[in-house]
């Protein structure tokens, strides 16, 4: 996996559930006053409507998009696991059936972040959305800024109003680890590549492997869908940015994915979910923190270990969490206060935690928690207070400690693990 989507899971899982708590109440009662009903209501979008738009898409259209994330290094889009499972509550068993799709794929437990969520789509057309997501539209900002973004230029700025807070701490990281970032690029998304026909064709015409005229018609279908709600904003609804993510092209073979430079892409829809929750000021700075962990991991090589599966990618995101504290809290880091930055990530880490049972699962709030205080407290317990270790080191102690981070009753304070380091109980 070349792309990590630790955060953008915790937004979604959220969604997914908000999605279906929405559609519950939807099928079930009269819109609140003020609201306005979805357009599809609870009998979601008619038959016709779903086989117009399978008739435009290549026969072997949901191979094609799973192709694509392989060749990209990415798991399927979270977002488009969420508003799959809001839409799947309102389709019919025989729509789902024609999609081929199993509505159990795509349960969730509750999260807190699911008013947040059910704020931004209160106003949006349901039947647009699933149109919009079965064209795989909603994969398409990340794909573009991984194929089109670079630093720096108009096309992909960072979210407005956190370009600063980014920069400083994007630099901060850069500088901290001993292993190369100065090649990474920060850069934003843009939703609004949507109802940009050049822009998403190009992209469309990677993801689906098309010709460039039936790239150009399946991008006008998209445009189309996007402007016709306004609620969409043409592009500019934050859940087609509700992501943060790193960006490898190490070890990937299609050309398209293998010359970029790696990229730590920020969208700001995930900057809105953020303030929304009281979370952005040490919140945003802990997510890139935590991404450009995985940086540190791709150029240390640390993605190889004896875990497999679910184990394996927990191990890395786990590993992410404590290195970024460990980075947020360092003298030569941020120098941010550890019971303070503690605090802010376990409220991160409860508001949209969902176990899905993938390779993609990154911890239990509590193991996260865990992860991050420790990491805070392997600062708290150095010999120089202003010299960071080595990563390799750091990744070495972190593997000591991680059997006793995924226990059930795992200490979740920074005390607690300082006083195991100086007893040097952490060592396997
Ligand atoms: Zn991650």
């Amino acid at each position: 996996m070349k792309i990590t989507r630790a955060y953008a899971c915790t937004a979604v899982t959220a969604l997914a559930v908000s999605l279906s708590g929405a559609a519950t109440t939807s099928a079930t009662a009269s819109p609140a006053p003020g609201q306005s009903a979805p357009a599809a209501g609870s009998t979601g979008p008619d038959q016709a409507a779903l086989k117009r738009i399978l008739d435009k898409l290549p026969d072997d259209w949901q191979q094609r998009r799973q192709d694509a994330m392989e060749r990209a290094g990415i798991e399927e889009s979270p977002f488009q696991r969420a508003v799959m499972s809001h839409l799947t509550q309102r389709l019919s068993k025989r729509q789902l059936n024609t999609l081929g799709i199993d509505p159990g794929d795509y349960e969730c437990g509750e999260t807190q972040l699911d008013a947040y969520i059910d704020s931004t789509l209160e106003d949006v057309d349901e039947t647009t959305l699933l149109l919009l997501s079965m064209y795989g539209a909603l994969d398409i900002p990340a794909y573009d800024a991984i194929l089109h973004g670079t630093q720096g230029d108009a096309q992909h700025p960072l979210p407005s109003g956190s370009e600063q807070a980014l920069t400083t701490t994007f630099n901060a990281a850069s500088r901290f680890w001993d292993v190369r970032l100065n090649n990474v690029q920060l850069m934003g998304m843009d939703g609004e590549v949507l109802t940009d026909l050049n822009r998403s064709a190009s992209t469309i015409e990677w993801m689906y492997d098309l010709g460039p005229a039936d790239a150009v018609l399946m991008a006008e279908e998209i445009k189309e869908l996007v402007e016709q709600d306004p609620a969409l904003k043409d592009g500019a609804h934050p859940i087609f940015t509700m992501n943060a993510f790193a960006f490898s092209p190490e070890g990937e073979s299609d050309p398209d994915i293998a010359n970029q430079p790696p990229k730590m892409i920020f969208g700001s829809g995930i900057i809105d979910a953020m303030k929304a929750l009281d979370l952005n000021k040490v919140g945003t700075k802990s997510i890139l923190g935590h991404e450009m962990a995985h940086h540190v991991q791709y150029q240390d090589d640390l993605f190889d270990s004896p875990l497999t599966g679910p184990e394996a990618t927990r191990r890395t995101e786990l590993m992410a969490d404590a290195f970024g504290t460990y980075f947020l809290v360092h003298k030569k880091g941020m120098g941010f206060n550890p019971t303070q930055t503690l605090k802010t990530e376990k409220a991160f880490y409860n508001v949209g935690d969902c176990s899905f049972d993938s390779d993609g699962h990154h911890g239990t709030p509590n193991q996260r928690q865990a992860a991050s205080a420790w990491g805070a407290a392997t600062v708290a317990y150095a010999d120089n207070p202003m010299r960071a270790l080595p990563s390799l080191t750091l990744a070495e102690r972190f593997d000591d400690a991680l059997p006793l981070i995924v226990k059930p009753d795992a200490p979740e304070t920074v005390n607690e693990y300082r006083s195991l380091i100086q007893k040097q109980e952490l060592v396997r």
